[in-house]
């Protein structure tokens, strides 16, 4: 019997440690899988999809700038895939891909459980619009958190995300120029891709009126793309800084289980990763 294959579908995707991830996850629980990289443009998700599947393709985690083209994609969609608007996980089905989102329950298990963080009633900022703030906000809103607040270089997707959320109580898009009056918050996430090699545009202009020392601060990237705003975190005042290490491998084991029906132990995996990447800024 031939091995199931899967793989990471992304523009870059050269660098994604997620085939690593999967392949350790297999090891631990007995799976046997291939697990490869798709670098596919964007414009061209349909047809790397499809033939994807024509080559025996069970399921494919999907990265930057794929997310939302995936959940257009996808024939059916679990309840979190649907509430969120993009797709991170897909699974082969009769017919098509069912789509899921995972983004979301890995970050917050990786504040909840490794960092012992309770999210509840926390004013949060939540910086971008993109497939990473679209899978993250509603688990934010499920943890409890008592107010969400949104900004992203483009207005109108940060509008679009918050009227997607439904809960305007709690969910209160922005621009970036009345950040400075929004005082402290308790947790600040940076879900947008401005860290990254070759990303577009100038770094964001941030108030540091923002931050406490007490402040939480995420930035959902890691390596060399969470350095900047993290140490611009740190010199604004912030000393508890995070990356997304920990909702990499996360969101990583929830995709698996999702395939495999078993949610591997995600502690080995992420201490190999911790030793290597190092924390110059987290405090993790
Ligand atoms: P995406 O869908 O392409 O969205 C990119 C976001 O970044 C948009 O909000 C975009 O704003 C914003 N942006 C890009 N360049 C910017 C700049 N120079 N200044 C200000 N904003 C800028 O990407 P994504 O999938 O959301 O990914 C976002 C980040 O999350 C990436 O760093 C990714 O690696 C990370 N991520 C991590 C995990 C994890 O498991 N740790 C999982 C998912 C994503 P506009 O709307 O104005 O273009």
């Amino acid at each position: 019997m031939s091995t199931a294959r899967y793989a990471v579908i992304g523009h870059p995707v050269a660098h994604s440690l997620s085939p690593r991830i999967h392949q350790a996850y297999a090891r631990q629980t007995g799976v046997s899988l291939d697990y490869d990289r798709i670098d596919c443009p964007p414009g061209g998700l349909a047809d790397q999809v499809a033939a994807f599947a024509s080559s025996g393709g069970r399921g494919l985690n999907v990265t930057l700038p794929h997310k939302r083209a995936a959940y257009a994609l996808c024939t059916e969609l679990g309840p979190t895939a649907q509430r969120c608007g993009v797709v991170n996980t897909m699974v082969r089905v009769e017919g098509g891909w069912r789509g899921h989102n995972t983004d979301g329950s890995g970050l917050v298990r990786d504040l909840t459980e490794r960092r012992r963080q309770d999210l509840r009633g926390r004013k949060v900022l939540l910086i971008g619009a993109g497939g990473a703030a679209h899978g993250v906000a509603p688990a934010l809103l499920d943890a409890g958190v008592s107010a969400l607040f949104i900004v992203n270089r483009t207005d109108t997707r940060t509008d679009a995300l918050a009227d997607l959320l439904a809960d305007p109580a709690r969910v209160h898009p922005r621009y970036f120029a009345d950040v400075d009056d929004l005082g402290p918050f308790d947790l600040v996430i940076n879900a947008t891709s401005m860290g990254h090699e070759g990303a577009d545009g100038e770094p964001l202009q941030l108030p540091g009126s923002m931050l406490t020392p007490r402040t939480d601060v995420v930035d959902l990237s890691y390596g060399r793309a969470a350095v900047g705003f993290l140490a611009w975190a740190r010199a604004a005042g912030a000393d508890r800084l995070f990356d997304g290490l920990g909702m990499l491998v996360e969101q990583a084991a929830d995709s698996f289980r999702i395939w495999h029906g078993v949610r591997p132990d995600t502690d080995e995996v992420y201490g190999a990763l911790r030793a290597e990447f190092g924390s110059p800024l987290a405090s993790g």
